[in-house]
């Protein structure tokens, strides 16, 4: 793993370019599965809101493109930081995906939804 987006946090909402060169660096795309947005054209996303606690430090800076940051906003589509750089999505209907530098794999649950 490179180690590069770590703790680096600020007081603001506002997320400095200097998290965002790290968090490109980290991403590479848009961490939602299976988009290959390129992170430089996407939006960093507080996993944990502003609001709620969450620092604007890259720990909690995720790369999401335009439309899956509101998938995430809008809809029941969630994720968890396992580690920076590697995410666990549950979709609305409870399938579970990891998303990391290699790419987005399902997560075989014991009781799969509906399939
Ligand atoms: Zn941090
Ligand atoms: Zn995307």
């Amino acid at each position: 793993m490179i180690d590069l987006a770590d703790h680096l946090p600020v007081g603001s909402y506002e997320i400095p370019d200097r998290h965002r060169t790290r968090v490109i660096l980290r991403d590479h795309t848009c961490r939602f599965p299976h988009c290959t947005r390129p992170a430089t054209r996407c939006d960093l996303d507080h996993t944990r809101p502003h609001g709620e606690g969450g620092p604007t430090c890259p720990c909690n800076e995720v790369a999401l493109c335009r439309r899956h940051h509101r998938a995430k906003t809008h809809s029941t589509w969630r994720y968890d930081i396992v580690m920076p750089g590697s995410y666990v999505w549950t979709s609305p209907t409870g399938h579970r995906f990891r998303v990391d530098h290699r790419g987005t794999h399902p997560i075989r649950t014991t009781h799969p939804p509906d399939e």
